[in-house]
């Protein structure tokens, strides 16, 4: 049985948010909701989270938002809905991030590391006490692409029912940030494993795209890509680099052999 820690002898209260409540692991945890198309589901969203502790709200191209039917169904999580950040696309909601997981109703075929919302959250909880991370859901009608979904580190399934295994957007959110709230009571109490602090901080989704775009053009150059499928290459690289997941210095020096490799090329042809 799962015994709970005192909540006194841990500091925090039931009031969510208030001076003594211990949430600081999940201050650098965004919740993104990927273009949602009913403004009920931002608010009931946004109650969710405030429920649970956890403040940041991203929205990406959101069909309805500041909205009536939002702030009524936030009911009183108003605040979390006044300071959500709108961004177009998914990358610049996650630029900053240096862990990022996918919310996916069916389990894809996609090589992404796959995860249950246990497993979710203390995996978020490690990587939220080091730098920003980001959760994302997908719309209601159609989840995530496979190309959003291979944006992230890791993708998160509720083992729901397979025959009928969509859960509403909101509630998606609000079965992920109980577990998150658990794990973080949890580390609060009695989890003393948090990992050493790393040297360099991790690169960034933003870094990483940078980079991305850098090695393909330089494998244009070198004739690397002329036989095979772009697409593949890149996908593959992209998960190789996805389970590395190099920090600053590394992809500084990874980008130094980029630019080499390219200024050794001109230097043949001239
Ligand atoms: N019809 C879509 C489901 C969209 S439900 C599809 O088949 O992909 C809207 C969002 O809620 C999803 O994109 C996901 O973020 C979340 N969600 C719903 N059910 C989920 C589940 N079982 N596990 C994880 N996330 C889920």
């Amino acid at each position: 049985m799962l015994i709970l820690p005192n909540p006194v002898a841990i500091g925090y209260t039931a009031t969510p948010g208030s001076s003594t409540e211990n949430t600081l692991v999940l201050d650098n945890l965004t919740i993104v909701l990927v273009n949602p198309s009913h403004p009920g589901n931002i608010g009931s969203a946004a109650r969710a989270m405030k429920t649970m502790g956890i403040s940041k709200l991203c929205l990406v191209a959101p069909d309805e938002f500041p909205s009536a039917m939002a702030t009524a169904l936030a009911s009183g999580a108003d605040d979390i809905l006044a300071c959500a950040t709108v961004v177009t696309t998914l990358a610049e909601a996650i630029a900053d991030c240096e862990f990022v997981v996918g919310t996916s109703a069916r389990v894809r075929g996609i090589s992404l590391p796959l995860t249950d919302p246990r497993g979710c959250a203390s995996t978020l909880i490690k990587e939220s006490s080091q730098g920003a991370t980001a959760l994302i859901f997908g719309r209601e009608d159609r989840g995530l692409t496979n190309e959003e979904l291979a944006q992230c580190h890791m993708q998160v399934h509720v083992p729901s029912h397979p025959d009928f295994s969509s859960l509403n957007l909101a509630a998606a959110v609000q079965v992920l940030c109980y577990e998150l709230r658990m794990a973080s009571l949890q580390q609060a109490g009695e989890d003393t494993t948090l990992p050493k602090a790393r040297e360099q901080p991790l690169a960034t989704v933003d870094d990483m795209e940078r980079y991305f775009t850098h090695l393909y053009e330089t494998l244009q150059v070198i004739g690397f890509l002329d036989h095979s499928s772009h697409e593949k290459i890149m996908a593959k690289l992209r998960k190789l680099y996805s389970r590395i997941r190099p920090d600053r210095v590394e992809l500084a020096i990874l980008r130094g052999i980029l630019s080499e490799t390219q200024r050794c090329l001109a230097c043949k042809k001239d």
